[in-house]
């Protein structure tokens, strides 16, 4: 393997090699967890792009960091997608967490060490309509406590966790009996932890994604992120949830497919004309990707996902039809492709998301 540097900037040649190898990489990954594609994202600095300088990091701004996930997820969308689920977490530890915490944990994650990841979604997308909450939270002890004894017991279970068996972090959200909620880092390790056997995905089961489930798990005010306090994610600091790094792995794997049917074109014309089209659109897309990120309004942010969904399911297809049989054939990336656009229906949907993705499937225009 070649050497890597650590990468400075999203036009640096670094960050054109990584991915070179990451392509490489997934095509032998056979749906396996991509453990060396991830440490080579470690030992490239990937999470230091994400934390402020005093804590080891590189502070890339949210334009840089966009422009890398397009090219990262082009060249691996189940390494590029794990590593939001990490990076999610850690920005969550590096805001919230207290010095100690971070002490104990940042240095061993940036240098892919340790792993951590999210566990967040039945506080935002998931299960959202059951009567109770998936995980609950009870102050432990009697109060008044002494402060080494302050804390909390969790029961229940975080549904949709990805690299769960891998992780030795979870951040995950409770909530108590009376509707606060509280972000918490949860060490894997502790007694009453348990993660499921990864689920069969339709695509990406490479992420190993599982539900954890946690019995009586007696869990230190040392790990406190945010709360309790009311609807967590809306109010928590470095606890924002969606954003437009969703978006930017959908436009990012559509850029790859259009890539693919640019590629067949130069042998077959009948396929310029669609590739043409196609790529207009992805690159407006990304040009209105980065206007949000630097605060300008093209659109809105809900806006963009639903039309980055459009984009990679059309551009898989696409690429797919024009591979024909072959492409139907397990192995060929025009039918991961396809699988794993279909993705992106169903991770992060916020309701407005939703509704979009279904009317441009039922063919109704606003
Ligand atoms: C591969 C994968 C990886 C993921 N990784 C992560 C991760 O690392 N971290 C994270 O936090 N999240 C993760 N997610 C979660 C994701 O972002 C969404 O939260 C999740 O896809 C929501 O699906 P759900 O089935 O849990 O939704 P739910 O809303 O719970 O729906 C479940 C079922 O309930 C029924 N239902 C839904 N709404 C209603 C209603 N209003 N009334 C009656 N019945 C209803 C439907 O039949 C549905 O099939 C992941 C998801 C996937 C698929």
């Amino acid at each position: 393997m070649e050497r890597l540097n650590i990468i400075a900037s999203p036009d640096d040649p670094a960050l054109a090699r990584l991915c070179t190898q990451l392509a490489a990489l997934e095509e032998m990954a056979d749906d396996r967890w991509p453990a060396e594609s991830l440490r080579l994202c470690a030992v490239a600095g990937v999470y230091r792009w994400f934390l402020p300088v005093e804590q080891g990091g590189l502070a890339w701004s949210e334009v840089d960091l966009l422009r890398a996930q397009l090219k990262l997820s082009a060249a691996s969308l189940a390494t590029t997608f794990i590593l939001t689920q990490a990076t999610g977490a850690l920005k969550r530890l590096s805001a919230a967490g207290s010095d100690e915490l971070r002490a104990e944990w940042l240095p061993a994650i940036l240098s892919g060490e340790r792993f951590c990841t999210l566990g967040i979604s039945h506080l935002t997308t998931s299960r959202r309509h059951l009567a109770g909450p998936a995980l609950r939270a009870e102050v432990a002890g009697a109060l008044p406590q002494a402060p080494e004894d302050r804390g909390f017991v969790l029961d229940g279970l975080s549904p949709w966790v990805t690299g769960a068996a891998h992780a030795d972090l979870v951040v995950t959200g409770a909530e108590l009996s009376d509707g606060r909620q509280i972000l918490v880092a949860l060490p894997t390790a502790l007694s009453g932890v348990e993660v499921d056997p990864p689920a069969r995905l339709v695509g990406l089961s490479g992420s190993d994604t599982g539900a954890v489930r946690l019995k009586d798990v007696k869990l230190a005010e040392h790990y406190l992120l945010a709360g309790p306090m009311e609807n967590v994610m809306q109010t928590a600091s470095g606890a924002k949830t969606g954003g437009l790094q969703t978006s930017a792995l959908a436009i990012g794997l559509a850029g790859r497919a259009i890539e693919f049917l640019e590629g067949e074109s130069a042998r077959r014309p009948e396929l310029a004309e669609p590739a043409a089209g196609l790529r207009r659109e992805q690159s407006l897309l990304v040009s209105d990707l980065l206007a949000l990120a630097v605060g300008e309004e093209p659109c809105r942010a809900d806006e963009l996902r639903a039309r980055a969904n459009s984009i990679v399911l059309r551009a898989a297809q696409a690429a797919l039809a024009a591979a024909k049989g072959t492409g139907y054939v397990v192995g060929h990336p025009a039918g991961r492709w396809c699988r794993e656009a279909l993705f992106f229906l169903v991770w992060s949907c916020p309701a407005p998301v939703m509704a979009a993705n279904l009317c441009e499937l039922a063919g109704i225009s606003d």
